[in-house]
């Protein structure tokens, strides 16, 4: 019996790391533009560190951690997101003392959800944190960021931004307890689900997914009411914001989230493309969190985007650039064994002055034709070949693969060549 991957922990193989790369590049290019700074933490967190940061009463915590004791007996958790890390390293190494913070990670979270097309047990995720900033600008910004991360990537277009604010902890409670007592007048409506969330968790039934029971929610009070001064002029101050970087959005007044701390602005950025597993972009503000951690009072706000979803959106969409499924610019053959040593030399040199180009020497041998073929395959641009020759008379063949007139150049002047062919996208 052969030994198979873990139920809902799929590998990347390597036709479909070009998705990935590209959306990691593009990501990291963005970030870098908007002055951010990179932060990388542990995969396994003390359980009580999700406890906390999550809340005890939330689907994550209850029921979809991997949770166990390590040899020592103390209770570890592979993380079911990354804020909470953040957060928590941000506290313990004082990076939030009279500072901001504008932070961005990436890394595998872990759930024990039901696996699905876009829903994983082993998911990858790529976020912002941001600190010290109480100001909506800096909410926006964040939406623009993931607004300039999907135009990049050629699925603006394919996506909405659902906008939602949901208080402060006291609007909330007032909420939430207004909330409870109209629930409480169709509780022979509610389904199971509901019923229990009413309990621990009302705030979650807006979530639902069952159409009775978001039919009973269209009479329900809305957040609207609840909200106080400041929290009405947060999320005006964003919306005016969003209106003036011309980012259009959709109120939607159920937008909670899953999550426990976030207060005040959320936001989702979900697509019809997917089906059911539609949300590729979740994020908001968490002011309460890090003193909820034990740190200063901190106002924080963030997002994270689901990897999985974001490259399936883009090869559903076919936007993945052709380049990034390749394997190389360029493929190195020789036609005569006499040449390896000097093909292999001109390589060496062509890869040290042309760091940025990928290049393939091909290794085995056999006919012209055959290592043609595997130039091809690699989806390499341009083949370089060494026989006889171009031995003799110390050349290189340079032989376009897409079309095109090939041409015989000095090999003390192929790097140079090789550039200029490059800056024209490997056209000759
Ligand atoms: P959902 O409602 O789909 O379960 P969520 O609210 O639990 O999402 P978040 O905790 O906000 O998700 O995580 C941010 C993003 O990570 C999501 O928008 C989604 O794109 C992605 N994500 C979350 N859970 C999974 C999973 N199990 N597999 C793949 N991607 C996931
Ligand atoms: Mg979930």
């Amino acid at each position: 019996m052969t030994i198979q991957s873990v139920r809902g922990m799929p590998d990347v193989l390597p036709e479909q790391a070009g998705g990935w790369l590209f959306l990691e590049n593009t990501a990291k290019q963005i970030f870098a533009n908007f002055g951010l700074t990179q932060i990388r933490t542990p995969i396994l967190e003390e359980t009580r560190l999700f406890a906390r940061a999550v809340g005890d009463v939330t689907d994550i915590v209850e029921k979809e951690m991997y949770t166990f004791d390590d040899r020592n007996g103390d209770s570890l958790t592979l993380r079911p997101e990354v804020t909470a890390g953040v957060v928590r390293a941000a506290i313990e190494h004082g990076l939030l003392h009279n500072q901001t913070q504008r932070l961005w990670y990436q890394g595998p979270a872990f759930r024990y959800e039901r696996p699905q097309k876009g829903r994983y047990r082993q998911f990858h995720q790529i976020g912002v944190e941001c600190f010290g900033f109480e100001d909506a600008a800096m909410d926006a910004e964040l939406i623009e960021m993931t607004n300039a991360l999907w135009r990049a990537l050629g699925v603006r277009d394919a996506v909405t931004l659902e906008l939602n604010t949901i208080g402060s902890p006291a609007a909330r409670r007032a909420y939430r307890d207004a909330l409870v007592n109209y629930l409480r007048t169709h509780e022979a409506a509610l389904d199971a689900e509901s019923v229990s969330r009413l309990e621990r968790n009302p705030l979650r039934i807006l979530d639902s997914k069952n159409p009775e029971i978001q039919a009973l929610l269209n009479q329900a009070p809305t957040m609207d009411a609840y909200l106080t001064e400041e929290d009405r002029a947060h999320f005006s101050r964003l919306c005016a914001l969003l209106d003036a970087a011309g980012i259009d959005y959709v109120r939607n007044h159920r937008l909670v989230r899953g999550l426990d701390y976030y207060g005040r602005t959320v936001f989702e950025w979900t697509t019809d493309a997917l089906g059911a597993q539609g949300t590729v972009c979740g994020g908001g503000r968490y002011d309460g969190l890090v003193e909820h951690l034990g740190g200063k009072s901190t106002p924080g706000v963030g997002f994270a985007l689901g990897v999985e979803r974001c490259v399936l959106l883009m090869e559903t969409l076919d936007v993945i650039p052709e380049n990034m499924q390749a394997q190389a610019d360029v493929y190195v053959m020789v036609q005569a064994a006499e040449a390896e040593v000097v093909a292999r030399q001109m390589t060496s040199v062509l890869r040290e002055q042309l760091p940025d180009v990928r290049i393939l020497m091909h290794i085995g041998g056999g006919s012209l034709k055959s290592q043609l073929k595997k130039a091809d395959k690699s989806g390499a641009q341009i083949g370089l070949i060494l026989g006889e020759h171009e031995l003799v008379d110390e050349t290189v063949l340079i032989k376009p693969l897409r079309g095109g007139e090939q041409i015989t150049v000095a090999r003390n002047e192929v790097s140079k060549v090789m550039q200029t062919i490059k800056d024209s996208a490997w056209t000759m």
